[in-house]
């Protein structure tokens, strides 16, 4: 639990006090990239205060029944943190991934897949890389929980160098020229040489700083749910695309996995409200000759799904990550792994510049850290978008572009490993966090 004492020590508005405020960085917002890169930063020898206006991760108006789809290289942060994957995360490795196209919706569903692309850990990754699994499927319940676990024992040290601020909601950020001042709904003003703007989609910090952002409603909703299968996983993810939206089956602990069924507004409130035996039913004629589910565990919960691009990822003495800076399609599950990337680039970057002296949250520096994302992230967002619109569409034209393109990827050795390595976050420029 967060220190009350920290935020009743503090009440009411106050003037910002410069030698009053002990933290090189305040990060706003403690979901897993918030908290990921809070515990980073600490370790890395800052002083950090980490603000959520929410009491507790799993004080939310639902829970959260979603895991996420990690990259090897990316989860390699968490295990720099001293967290156990296989273990306080109870994450599963994520073996192989079978791409299917074919069956229509509606009352042909269920027919055999007209294509498939299969990506194999042990035969499409780099040698360099053998024994690793394409990533890690993480339960972001189970996730949320051993962070929170890893910041409590981090703000008990003594002499601790992580304070949290919670329930604290950041509504504005200004910069003073050598610090830059944030004030939380509550009147308190914190005072650092860095604010992370890590509060999701909905940022007030963006806001404040008058970054704007482009994206638009895909008038679709993910509904997901944990489910148990007939068979033994063995560490398969499955992504089968329909022209109303993907369904994807991500492998968890205990011969269970979690479903991402995606459908238009209308058809995922009808998939909300139905029983769980007819949605079971459903969901066994849309999936067709993949996995059978036998049962539901835990409720079902929708997401709606949009695209979200910052128009840039820093300001003076700001800078965004996470889902503030980009919010993608969940087909690739890429949200996270973008948001895990920021925290490894930003460490990068922050503690460069700190040992030479300079100033963390420096135009020049800030400037740094968005150069480095910026490629990684618009081509996320974009190849996302692209496939969402290659798949979701059943002209005959299209379907035929994209089974050749299922065939061709399946077919070459070499693009299966591209593509192998891509899923495993291990292409392009890492930074230090990432590598093994
Ligand atoms: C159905 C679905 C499936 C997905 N699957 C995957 C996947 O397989 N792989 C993957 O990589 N990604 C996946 N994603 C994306 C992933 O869930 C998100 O990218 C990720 O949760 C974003 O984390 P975040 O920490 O940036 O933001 P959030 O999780 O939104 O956390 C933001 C935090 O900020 C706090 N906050 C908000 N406003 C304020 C404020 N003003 N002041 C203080 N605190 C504030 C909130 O309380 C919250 O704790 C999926 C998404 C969906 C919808």
């Amino acid at each position: 639990m967060a220190r009350s004492s920290v935020a009743s020590g503090r009440k009411g508005a106050q003037p910002f006090d410069p030698a009053s405020a002990p933290f090189d960085v305040v990060v706003a917002g403690a979901g897993p990239a918030g908290a990921t890169l809070s515990l980073c930063l600490r370790d890395a020898g800052f002083r950090v205060a980490l603000i959520d206006g929410a009491p507790s991760p799993a004080d939310t108006a639902a829970p959260d029944t979603r895991a996420s789809a990690i990259a090897y290289s990316v989860a390699r942060l968490w295990r720099r943190l001293g967290l156990s994957l296989e273990g306080e995360i109870g994450a599963s490795r994520l073996e192989r991934i079978v791409v299917t196209d074919g069956a229509r919706p509606g009352p042909g569903a269920g027919a055999a897949f007209s294509s498939r692309l299969v990506i194999t850990a042990d035969q499409d990754l780099p040698v360099e890389d053998f024994g690793e699994p394409l990533g890690w499927i993480v339960e972001n319940r189970r996730l949320m929980a051993a962070l929170e676990a890893r910041l409590e024992e981090a703000e008990a040290e003594a002499g601790a160098k992580l304070v949290r601020y919670r329930p604290a909601k950041a509504i504005s950020c200004v910069d003073r020229g050598p610090h830059a001042e944030i004030s939380l709904e509550d009147g308190r003003v914190l005072g650092a040489k860095l604010v992370i703007a890590a509060e999701g989609r909905l940022s007030n910090l963006r806001a404040s700083a008058a970054i704007s952002t482009s994206g638009w409603a895909y008038g679709q909703t993910a509904v997901s749910a944990t489910v148990v299968l007939a068979e033994p996983h063995e560490g398969v993810a499955w992504q089968h695309f329909t022209p109303t939206g993907p369904v994807a089956l991500l492998p968890l602990l205990g011969n269970r996995a979690s479903l991402v069924w995606t459908d238009s507004a209308a058809g995922a409130a009808a998939l909300l409200e139905i029983p769980d035996a007819g949605f079971l039913s459903l969901l066994s004629r849309r999936l067709g000759d993949g996995p059978q589910v036998v049962a539901l565990e835990g409720p079902r919960r929708a997401f709606p799904l949009s695209l979200l691009s910052a128009e840039r990822m820093s300001a003076p003495r700001l800078a965004l990550l996470g889902d503030t800076a980009h919010g993608v399609h969940p087909l690739a599950g890429q949200g996270l792994n973008l948001g895990l990337k920021d925290v490894a680039a930003l460490i990068a970057v922050v503690s460069e510049a700190q040992s030479v002296g300079e100033d963390i949250g420096a135009e020049v520096t800030l400037a740094r850290y968005a150069q480095w994302r910026r490629f990684d992230t618009a081509s996320s967002i974009w190849s996302a978008d692209l496939i969402w619109r290659l798949f979701g569409n059943d002209q005959l034209g299209l379907r035929a572009a994209r089974d050749l393109a299922l065939a061709t990827a399946g077919a070459s050795s070499a693009l299966r490993r591209i593509l192998a390595r891509e899923a495993g976050g291990g292409l392009g420029d890492r930074p230090a966090g990432l590598q093994a």
